[in-house]
């Protein structure tokens, strides 16, 4: 019964009722999109909102672009409004990956295509493609960069001390993040080279809820407190900017940024403005740079194929499995940016200009 009513629903306000037309998904014509986001906190994902509407648009189509502020149950109102609203196809950058199954279900009842956005939706069938980076990449970028800084494999053998931070445990690309990065670093763990001193090395002890800085610097504040009274942190692993922000403030509250306790190694992810600002300060250490102009249009370009009966390009069909299905992927290249490449790797890509870094 629902399924007619939700039907009929559609028809009433659909766009694609217009001109008399039967078949939804006719393309671009009169077709709306509707884009869940998670939040306007970080600055990244206000980006990918006006780019992906800005994709969309010049393709043609209608948006409806909402974010849920990090509330998992808003976010699945905001999707179920939408549906009923009549859009056309959704891309959906989850909240809690698993809390979107029962309305993922109305949109398959309803005929709209869904593309998992940046972050995989788990345990349902009803996500047709995912767009996002090659998320261990990013992980490894971290790792790497901290073995390599330190100098360790290159010498060097400590040990140096270090401590992890991970992402929300709700969001799947989390445990992709860490598992890259601890590829890197557990060998140099393992041999004694790198010393995790809170002794906090397992995922569900290291996380960081919604990927809250504030909850992040209240972590680092107390590994501070119980771990480095007597010597001081090398090295820290950050999966997100906004965590880094966080560390480092706990790290300047006990001291660290001067020449007898310098800032440790710090890593971070989306080369978010102030951020970028903080490696040229050389306060943060390096970020992970990904280029969200790209993944806007591949998220559309996705759309644009599913509502033209044509295959979405992907160029992965087998990492990411929801626990459903392997969800067929576009993953994008993440690159590592420091204090030597960010003018290559962000201004002469157009993506800050030399005044925005000021
Ligand atoms: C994204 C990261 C982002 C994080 C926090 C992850 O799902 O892939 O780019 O830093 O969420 O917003």
């Amino acid at each position: 019964a629902s399924t007619a009513s939700l039907a009929l629903a559609l028809t009433a306000c659909g766009q694609n009722s217009e001109g008399g037309g039967e078949e939804k998904n006719d393309g671009a014509a009169n077709a709306t999109i509707g884009i869940a986001m998670p939040t306007k906190s970080s600055e990244r994902w206000i980006s990918d909102g006006a780019n992906v509407v800005k994709e969309l648009k010049g393709k043609g189509y209608e948006t409806k672009l909402v974010y849920g502020e990090d509330d998992p149950d808003q976010q699945v109102s905001q999707i179920e409004n939408m549906i009923t609203q009549g859009v056309d196809a959704l891309i959906v950058a989850a909240i809690d990956n698993k809390s979107l199954n029962n309305v993922l279900q109305q949109a398959k009842e309803a005929d709209i295509p869904v593309i998992s956005y940046d972050r995989l939706i788990l345990g349902t069938e009803n996500v047709d493609y995912y767009a996002s980076f090659d998320n261990e990449k990013v992980g490894e970028l971290q790792g790497t960069y901290i073995v390599d800084k330190l100098g360790l494999g290159d010498g060097k053998k400590g040990p140096f001390s270090i401590e992890l931070f991970a992402g929300s445990n709700d969001d799947n690309n989390t445990k992709y993040f860490f598992q890259g990065a601890m590829n890197v670093l557990k060998p140099f763990v393992d041999k004694g080279e790198l010393v995790v001193r809170s002794k906090q090395t397992a995922l569900n002890q290291v996380t960081t809820l919604r990927w809250d800085g504030g909850t992040a610097q209240k972590r680092m504040d107390d590994l501070l407190t119980s771990s480095y009274r007597s010597t001081r942190v090398d090295a820290v692993l950050s999966p997100y900017d906004g965590i880094s922000v966080g560390i480092l403030s706990a790290l300047k509250s006990d001291g660290y940024g001067t020449k007898a306790k310098p800032m440790p190694v710090v890593t971070g992810q989306d080369a978010e403005l102030a951020s970028v600002k903080s490696i040229i300060a050389g306060e943060q250490t390096q970020t992970v740079y990904k280029d969200l102009r790209k993944l806007a249009e591949v998220a559309s370009n996705m759309v644009d194929a599913a509502l033209n009966d044509k295959k979405p390009e992907v160029n992965d069909t087998k990492s990411y499995d929801n626990g459903v299905k392997v969800v067929p992927a576009f993953l994008l290249q993440p690159v590592s940016v420091d204090k030597t490449n960010y003018k290559e790797a962000l201004v002469d890509d157009g993506y800050y200009t030399e005044n925005d870094l000021k």
